[in-house]
């Protein structure tokens, strides 16, 4: 299909699209990489009056690592996120899940603020912030305010941010030392999660000393699991915390029946994608 007509706008600066966002009204949407936005206005989903592009924006894309810390700019392509050693050094969970979205073409256009801002729960980037504690600067007409990943998704295509509001920046700190892991299944290469975990856990005396667990795909919007992680904390992660980890999981989850499988496998696949997300990270701990 092909997309409505629409205006074609290109600001300069952060400042001069959240101008445009904020006087053209909903009729108005930014694209980034448009992965998400052109395949939807495509098949009339959404027929935005006047786009936006941020491709022209100065200062929206690179990465910067520094003191441990990661800030990350918003119009950083899926690639660059593969590609950048100081990131992979600092946060290589970032690298391994980067690397199972898609495939190289749609990780060459995609970015992280698209990937962030859509709402769409089969993202993979969202619950991956999540398990970071990341925090998103949104940039508005009053200036620009900080959410965090924990607390940015309400429900699919529901988010914290306002209809004038441009994600510019994804800040973390890294997780040099921890064990990590991504786990996804997927129908098939360049497909979305059936169901994916991300784990990061610290190990002190054979005791799991602190875990971070978020899943994708698993409920309207990115889960992250306070009571799995609980479930591990002080265990030596024997078959009785994952268990637990599990169940805790599963009680956090709210999967729907689509032509990813029924419930019931949903939830089958989203414990063993735990299993082995926790197996790896403690194995890399
Ligand atoms: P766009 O499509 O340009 O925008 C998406 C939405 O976010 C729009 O509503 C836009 O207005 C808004 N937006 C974009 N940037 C900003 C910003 N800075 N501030 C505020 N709002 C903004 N993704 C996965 O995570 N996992 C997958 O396995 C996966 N598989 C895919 C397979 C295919 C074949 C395709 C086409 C896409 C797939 N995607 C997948 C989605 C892909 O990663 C998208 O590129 C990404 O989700 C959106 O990024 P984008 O830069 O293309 O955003």
């Amino acid at each position: 299909m092909i997309p409505g007509s629409f205006d074609y706008h290109r600001p300069a600066t952060v400042q001069e699209a959240a101008r445009l966002v904020a006087s053209l009204g909903e009729d108005a949407r930014v694209v980034a990489g448009g992965h998400s936005l052109i395949p939807m206005m495509k098949l009339r989903m959404a027929a935005p009056a006047h786009l936006i592009d941020l491709q022209g924006v100065e200062g929206l894309a690179g990465i910067a690592v520094s003191g441990g810390e990661v800030r990350i700019g918003a119009m950083t392509t899926q690639h660059m996120l593969i590609e950048d050693a100081a990131l992979a050094q600092a946060a290589p969970l970032v690298r391994e899940a980067a690397l199972q979205i898609a495939d190289p073409q749609v990780r060459y256009m995609g970015t992280i603020g698209g990937n962030l801002a859509n709402g769409d729960p089969g993202n993979d980037m969202p619950g991956l912030m999540q398990c970071l504690d990341a925090a998103f600067t949104l940039v508005g007409p009053e200036g620009a305010r900080q959410v965090r990943a924990r607390e940015f998704y309400f429900g699919a295509y529901d988010t914290a941010r306002a209809e004038d509001e441009i994600l510019s920046e994804i800040a973390f700190s890294g997780h040099a030392g921890a064990g990590y892991a991504y786990e996804k299944q997927k129908r098939k290469i360049g497909d979305y999660a059936t169901a994916a975990a991300a784990v990061l856990l610290r190990m002190e005396g054979g005791r799991c000393a602190a875990a971070s667990v978020a899943m994708t795909n698993l409920a309207d919007r990115p889960i992250f699991s306070q009571a799995a992680a609980d479930a591990l904390v002080g265990s030596p992660l024997d078959a009785a915390a994952l268990d637990a980890a599990v169940a805790a999981m599963q009680g956090d989850i709210a999967p729907g029946a689509d032509t990813r499988g029924p419930v019931e496998f949903k939830r089958h696949v989203a414990g063993v994608m735990l299993r082995r997300a926790v197996a790896r990270a403690a194995s890399r701990a």
